[in-house]
């Protein structure tokens, strides 16, 4: 006779080993547009992730047809909505590994489920890029953070500065705005490169100071944030007092779980695929701002277009 203890862990094999046609890893504009297109097509689909990524910490999205303007929290929440709406089951956890038996894919979750899929799809996104000087991990949430969205609100009459020349920083500089008493945006260059949008909120605004031509080259403070370190003057000194520190200098392509997996990466670490979405690896393909496909222009409306074709691929392969 079996004992009480096999049948529990029987009970549990069933109820953690759920077979998919199509595991979708990433929440972003990605993930869920190819979730939205894979039900349509009748595929059955596990997203797995936090709903809509980088983009939910977003503070506005203007350039998304048909919405104005919208807080990345909300377009992140109506994402997930349209998805499951289609059908698809979110996982909001991490996938830890991906291995493949028997030409199924076995993804093992965070929250101690298994799942086993036909095919995958990586739309993981990327990550912060970080400045690599001394004191920014030691005072990483005392003052330095990498998302003005997320933690701007601790700073409401405070001097901050925003690093970086791009749409992210100049984002965040705006943002700031609104906010602090005081913005530097400090970029190493001669001329902003974001969007003619971000640049001209951000010249008719006087609490904006930029400072050109500089590096950040430390940052010092006890047990939080005090002033940050130039590799030149600025003001008669090489040093700026401050409050927070907003690090915003672009991303890198989250590919830890691609470790092993032998899926081929560009020289900058994206995922190379081909103009269906498929990778070098059979059975996987890859999507969005983790990829090096729409000549690298990282946008949702991009995102969210590689993740339909990827969609698009994964039918007509499972039908075969
Ligand atoms: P990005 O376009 O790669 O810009 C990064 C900025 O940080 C650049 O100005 C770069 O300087 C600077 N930088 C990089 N490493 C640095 C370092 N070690 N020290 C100092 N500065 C450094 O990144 P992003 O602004 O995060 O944007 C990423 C992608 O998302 C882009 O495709 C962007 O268009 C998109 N995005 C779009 C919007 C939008 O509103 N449409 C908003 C946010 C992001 P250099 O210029 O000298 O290289």
């Amino acid at each position: 006779m079996r004992s009480l203890a096999s049948a529990r862990d029987d009970k549990k094999v069933s109820l953690y080993k759920i077979m998919f046609d199509l595991a979708i890893v990433g929440a972003g504009p990605a993930g869920l547009t190819a979730s939205v297109y894979a039900s349509r097509y009748g595929i059955s689909n596990v997203v797995i992730g936090e709903a809509g990524g980088l983009t939910a910490k977003t503070h506005e999205i203007g350039n998304w047809l048909g919405e104005e303007k919208i807080s990345g929290f909300e377009f992140a929440q109506k994402a997930e909505k349209h998805a499951r709406s289609y059908g698809a089951q979110m996982e909001n956890t991490l996938v830890k590994m991906i291995k493949e038996e028997n030409g199924i894919f076995i993804l093992s979750l965070d929250n101690g489920k298994e799942i086993q899929a036909k095919t995958v799809l990586l739309a993981m996104g990327t990550g912060h890029r970080h400045l690599g000087v001394p004191g920014e991990k030691e005072l990483l949430g005392k003052g330095v953070s990498y998302c003005a969205t997320c933690d701007g609100f601790f700073y409401r009459n405070k001097t901050v500065a925003v690093i970086g020349g791009g749409d992210s920083a100049a984002g965040a500089a705006v943002y700031m705005e609104d906010i602090a008493e005081k913005v530097y945006m400090i970029y190493r260059g001669n001329k902003l490169r974001a969007e003619d949008f971000w640049i001209k909120a951000i010249e008719k605004n006087p609490k904006i100071e930029l400072i050109f031509n500089t590096n950040v080259v430390g940052i010092k403070g006890e047990n939080k944030i005090e002033e940050i370190v130039l590799d030149k003057e600025y003001a008669g000194s090489n040093n700026l007092k401050l409050n927070g520190l907003f690090i915003e200098i672009g991303f890198n392509p989250n590919t830890i779980l691609t470790e092993g997996l032998g899926v081929d990466l560009d020289t900058e670490g994206y995922i190379k695929i081909d103009k269906e979405g498929m990778t070098s690896r059979k059975g996987i393909w890859a999507a969005g701002d983790i990829t090096d496909g729409s000549n690298k222009f990282k946008q949702i409306i991009t995102s969210a277009a590689e993740g339909a074709i990827a969609a698009n691929s994964i039918q007509k392969y499972l039908k075969k």
